[in-house]
């Protein structure tokens, strides 16, 4: 049994995965890298390495590329009936559910979420989505056309698997992302080689174990751990890879686009936002305070809806930015297996550093802290929610993705809803948004002026496998989840027959 000196919260169970001997997952074998090599996995409460994981490279990826176009090409999984295939992924979700508190302790552990978070809402809507994918097996279908090319012809539509297909996913959710990706490609009858996140391995690397005893043919899903330089470019640019889909940042996002052309394989994009909340002075001010704090503060503001540009009303401005910068104030920032902890540290060294920066510019550029504004010690990479007024486009600030919990609050005076909607569409993003009103005509109106894909009225952060996400203008191309995401996994083929 493993000693639980990473963190004596966690059961032994974890404790003991988190420290056997990792393994890349390809064609239903658990193997080395090519190379022998491995990488460190970092606990972020404490900077510390917890665990090793394989570094896989080129030849690796041709491995797993090379299994997964087997398995497309000549394997069951595409062939198996819709039921079939939508039984495998219903057992998938029942075998996470068995696991939900281990999953919940690795993500906590890795990632730094606070386990009480991961276990009511990454664990869980992981589950959600293979059961709702599963559901989806059995109603792809084709439509039947009534032509008027002249003659007698009978037209229909199928809807097949495109084939095989690339993920490379982020930290910030690991299990979810993961889920994100494979439950509707695995629907779609395709076969996946998915890239792990450097920083947050090991809930991917449990989903292995799960595929396995599931019984999903070998070469269905591969499952890679390494960087983006050395395993995400290869796959990407993988002449035998059919489709790409990416969820990370915009300017890795444009990479992957590029190495996408040589083979001229298909792309989805879900990439990063910089997402308005918009409050009206008739809002319900006390919900809308709640409601915005936790729109930027949820996941540490690590997500790429967060609401990190507060738009107030100036009629209720002084008492929103109070609110909100008390609501700061008190947010137990601990780690995340601290079951008082209500955010915990930021994923990675890198990250705390890159937030830390942001701050410091922003305060060099002229804002005003009112709430945090400062790491909260030297151990670990906890940052305190912060909160900046006086800020103003043409801020790194306001004008880039922080990624960290990091809001930047702006009064509008004008009564004119084009004058608000035009500052809130100011941005090269276009992910998600999120509206603060009892007024309904102000609330639709301003939902269909805003160049989001999705708006949420006196709510921020509402998902559900059935709806679909993604971005306007430099927030990606495609949707996930939601009968919507199908389309990234399937190519529609007319079939004509002159009777
Ligand atoms: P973040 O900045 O939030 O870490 P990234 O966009 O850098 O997000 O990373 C998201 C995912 O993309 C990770 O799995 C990472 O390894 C991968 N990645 C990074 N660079 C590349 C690249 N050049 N090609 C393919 N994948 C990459």
């Amino acid at each position: 049994m493993a000693t639980l000196t990473i963190d004596p919260r966690i059961s032994h169970s974890t404790a003991d995965f988190v420290t056997a001997g990792h393994k890349l997952y390809i064609d239903g074998k658990f193997l080395s890298a090519a190379s022998g090599k491995t990488f460190p996995v970092y606990n972020p409460a404490t900077g510390e390495v917890i665990t090793h994981v394989p570094e896989a490279e080129s030849e690796d990826v041709n491995r797993a590329v090379s299994a997964a176009r087997r398995a497309f090409d000549s394997g069951p999984w595409p062939r198996l009936s819709a039921s079939e295939r939508g039984r495998i992924l219903w057992r998938v979700a029942d075998l996470i559910e068995q696991h939900l508190e281990e999953f919940a302790e690795l993500e906590s552990l890795d990632n730094g979420k606070p386990y009480t978070i991961a276990r009511i809402a990454d664990v869980p809507l992981t589950v959600d989505i293979f059961r709702y994918m599963a559901g989806w097996t059995t109603k792809i279908a084709g439509k039947t056309f009534p032509i008027s090319f002249p003659g007698d012809f009978h037209s229909y539509t199928l809807r097949e698997p495109i084939g095989v297909v690339a993920q490379i996913i982020p930290w910030n959710f690991p299990l979810l992302m993961a889920a994100w990706k494979l439950a509707p490609a695995l629907a779609c009858g395709c076969t996946v080689v998915i890239k792990l996140a450097e920083q947050t391995p090991l809930s991917g690397l449990k989903l292995a174990q799960i595929f396995d005893e599931a019984g999903l043919p070998p070469g269905v899903v591969n499952i890679l751990t390494g960087y983006g330089e050395g395993a995400g470019a290869p796959l990407a640019a993988h002449n035998d890879v059919d489709k790409v889909a990416f969820t990370g940042s915009t300017e890795v996002g444009k990479l992957i686009l590029k190495a996408a052309a040589g083979n001229l394989k298909k792309v989805t994009l879900e990439l990063g936002g910089k997402s308005p909340a918009i409050v009206f002075p008739d809002a319900r001010i006390d919900h809308a305070i709640q409601g915005t704090a936790s729109a930027i503060f949820f996941n540490h503001g690590q997500c790429c809806c967060a609401g990190s540009r507060l738009f107030v009303h100036e009629k209720i401005y002084d008492q929103v930015v109070e609110g909100v910068s008390k609501v700061a104030g008190s947010i137990k920032v601990a780690p995340g297996l601290d079951p008082s902890s209500q955010m915990g540290p930021l994923v990675s060294d890198e990250q705390y550093r890159k937030v830390l920066g942001y701050i410091e510019s922003g305060i060099h550029d002229g804002a005003r802290v009112t709430a945090g504004g400062a790491k909260t010690s030297d151990h670990g990479y906890f940052v305190q929610p912060t909160v900046l007024t006086n800020t103003h486009p043409g801020m790194k600030v306001v004008d880039e993705e922080i990624f960290g919990p990091v809001v930047c609050a702006t009064p509008f005076s004008d009564a004119d809803i084009e004058a608000i909607l035009k500052q809130a569409n100011d941005t090269i993003y276009g992910l998600a948004a999120s509206v603060w009103t009892e007024n309904l005509s102000i609330a639709h109106k301003v939902s269909r002026g805003l160049r989001a894909g999705t708006v949420w009225v006196n709510c921020h952060n509402v998902f559900d496998a059935a709806l679909p996400f993604g971005g306007y203008k430099q927030s990606g191309w495609g949707r996930e989840m939601g009968e919507e995401v199908l389309n990234n996994y399937l190519e529609t083929k007319a079939v004509t027959m002159a009777l």
